[in-house]
């Protein structure tokens, strides 16, 4: 069996360079977490806020937490404080409950709008039509705490590679969009988190800046 720190080493040899390696860490023992740590990685993603709180509390301060996963209301205030960019921001709403949770707790919190790509109902996100015909200008002028740096998407769980290959096109036509429409302005909108164990390499060609890989480094989730 190969060790996680040579998983990471043959996930890392096809990536570009631009193109960052996050850790997703649900699931996953803090012995398991701490070879990913070793091995040079800082950036973890994880689904829950309950569980990403406790792995920060136990695991050291310089890693980079991710939220990657549905985030309810009533959780946004953990959120804030234990990550440092909440991936999938699924509603207006929700951004200004983050920012208002950030300026309460005096931090700032990167964010990207999580873009519905696949044809899957369970996989939730702003359509393509919602996100580019909301003013973000107005908005981003109204957030005190935070700065939306980018997109985030999942494509369709399919064999069909073309399939998968379209959705994330269409993801990064919608990055650039955005980038020309409303973010020109803003520092750092640089990021398009997209791509998986089953579908990094298709991300990286369609110009993924961000891959979230779990299987392919720690092995199958039991
Ligand atoms: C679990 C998860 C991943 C990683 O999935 P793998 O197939 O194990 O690489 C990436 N992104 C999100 C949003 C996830 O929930």
């Amino acid at each position: 069996m190969s060790s996680i720190a040579d998983n990471i080493r043959r996930v890392q040899e096809q990536l570009p360079a631009g193109v960052t390696l996050m850790a997703v860490t649900k699931a996953r023992t803090h012995d398991e977490i701490m070879e990913a740590y070793n091995a040079g990685l800082r950036i973890f993603g994880e689904n829950r806020v309950q569980e990403l709180t406790a792995k920060r509390e136990q695991l050291p301060d310089d890693i980079s937490w991710h939220l990657i996963g549905r985030l309810q209301s009533n959780k946004v205030k953990h959120a804030v404080t234990a990550a440092t960019m909440i991936e999938s921001v699924d509603s207006v709403r929700l951004l200004r409950l983050i920012d208002d949770a950030a300026e309460a707790r005096d931090r700032m919190i990167s964010c990207l709008l999580q873009v519905h790509i696949a044809d899957e109902e369970s996989k939730t996100g702003f359509t393509g039509d919602e996100i580019l015909s909301t003013p973000w200008d107005v908005i981003t002028a109204s957030l005190k705490r935070v700065t939306i740096r980018g997109v985030m998407g999942m494509a369709t769980f399919t064999d069909d590679q073309e399939k998968v290959r379209q959705e994330f096109r269409r993801l990064a036509t919608i990055f650039r969009q955005l980038n020309e429409r409303h973010f020109r302005l803003t520092e750092h909108f640089d990021t398009i988190s997209m791509g998986m164990t089953s579908d990094f390499q298709l991300a990286v060609e369609e110009g993924s800046t961000l891959v979230r890989i779990g299987t392919l480094i720690f092995g199958e989730r039991t």
